[in-house]
């Protein structure tokens, strides 16, 4: 919210002397607030009302209150969020006539990217003459059983795309095959997502969240406790397994704690246990679960009697794994966002930096060093109980 006022604010400052171009000013006409939508919910609408009178009367004296109550809503509606290189979450929100324009696919064509303060389009796929231009408004991993409530109640329309079709159609038999209802697995999704969110938070503003979200051992057993009861998620296909982000953050929290070694398991987990297997997404949580797991990993000291067990990966077979793992990422950062772009150069230099440091014996696009990686991803994939199947391969 703290980046839409600011957006809100930008746009009245530039609205109050003049300099509001106007196809901005034509489009926040024309664009759609939702402000009915959002008056259902009377927090957001005392919440909005409120920061209106603040803008209004403190920030820029003269603004209308009714005007600026009315932007924030269509700000909400319309911003995009701002997504950089190695940040899964986003760290922004911008406002754009022409981007927020574009409609929703669970299966889009499309994903856009910030290149410094430009918006920059690019294809997931081929698209023919005519073919309407999609980008997705959730992130693009989450299974149906998220994405809906999101695009309800953030967005205001039901999707019945074809992927959330076949989703619907899956999750349906995954609850009349076990008893359950569809209902009981929205609620112990909702129980999941406040779990996740707090402890993402808990993580990067301590004291402020309830302490039993930044104890991992908490965590993991409330984690434990929905998987197995009411969503029984062993049964789930890994495609709408709703675990891999939960699974991600969880081995973060750890590893920040210092318990490494599980860490490490359950972010290896999180990320490689999926039907999704590249993508731009799919670079940054890489680059998460490398820089954060692996690296953190290959830095334990290889003396403690915790490495006497030879199945046991060593910080050896971590050095291995985390500079292949950067190989194919920076090859998929080509791929996705191109050569010379900010994107790519960061990728590059945490690439350089990473490697650089780790005396390996051949180079990384060597058949040698393929064979490193091999052996090396084997270990940890055992290690870590996932199915040799869901390894990563060097080159895509
Ligand atoms: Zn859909």
């Amino acid at each position: 919210m703290n980046s839409m006022v600011m957006i809100l604010y930008r746009i009245l400052q530039k609205k109050n002397a003049s300099q509001i171009p106007r196809i901005l000013a034509n489009a926040i006409d024309f664009l759609e607030t939702h402000y009915d939508d959002y008056a259902q919910d009377p927090v957001f609408l005392k919440d909005i009302h409120e920061i209106g009178a603040v803008i209004s009367t403190i920030v820029q004296p003269g603004i209308n209150v009714e005007l600026a109550s009315r932007l924030l809503p269509l700000m909400r509606a319309n911003h995009i969020p701002i997504r950089m290189a190695s940040h899964i979450t986003a760290v922004g929100a911008a406002f754009n006539f022409v981007s927020s324009t574009i409609n929703h696919s669970c299966d889009p064509n499309i994903f856009l990217f910030f290149e410094g303060n430009q918006i920059r389009v690019r294809s997931l796929k081929k698209i023919e003459a005519g073919e309407e231009l999609t980008r997705c408004y959730t992130p693009e991993h989450l299974c149906i059983v998220r994405r809906q409530p999101w695009l309800k109640h953030g967005d205001f329309f039901d999707c019945w795309c074809r992927r959330c079709a076949e989703e619907d159609k899956e999750i349906r038999a995954l609850a009349e095959s076990g008893g359950t209802t569809l209902g009981e697995f929205t609620r112990a999704q909702v129980s999941l997502d406040i779990l996740l969110n707090n402890t993402r938070s808990a993580a990067a503003t301590p004291n402020i969240y309830p302490p039993g979200f930044s104890d991992c051992n908490y965590v993991e057993q409330t984690l434990v406790e929905l998987a197995t009861e009411p969503m029984r998620i062993g049964e789930w296909p890994g495609h709408i397994d709703p675990m891999p982000s939960v699974r991600l953050t969880l081995g973060g929290l750890m590893v920040g704690q210092g318990q490494v070694s599980r860490g490490t398991q359950y972010a290896l987990r999180g990320k490689l246990v999926c039907r999704r297997r590249s993508g731009p997404s799919w670079v940054n949580e890489m680059i998460e679960l490398t820089m954060h797991s692996l690296a953190a990993y290959s830095v334990q000291d290889s003396d403690s009697p915790e490495f006497a067990d030879p199945r046991v990966p060593t910080t050896r077979d971590a050095d291995i794994l985390l500079c292949g793992y950067l190989y194919r990422v920076r090859s998929e950062a080509v791929k996705w966002f191109g050569v010379g772009t900010d994107f790519y150069t960061r990728v590059q230099d945490l690439f350089n930096a990473t490697t650089e440091g780790r005396n390996l014996v051949h180079r990384l696009d060597s058949a040698e060093f393929e064979k490193e990686f091999t052996v090396a991803q084997e270990k940890f994939l055992k290690w870590a109980g996932i199915p040799a199947e869901f390894g990563i391969r060097l080159r895509s």
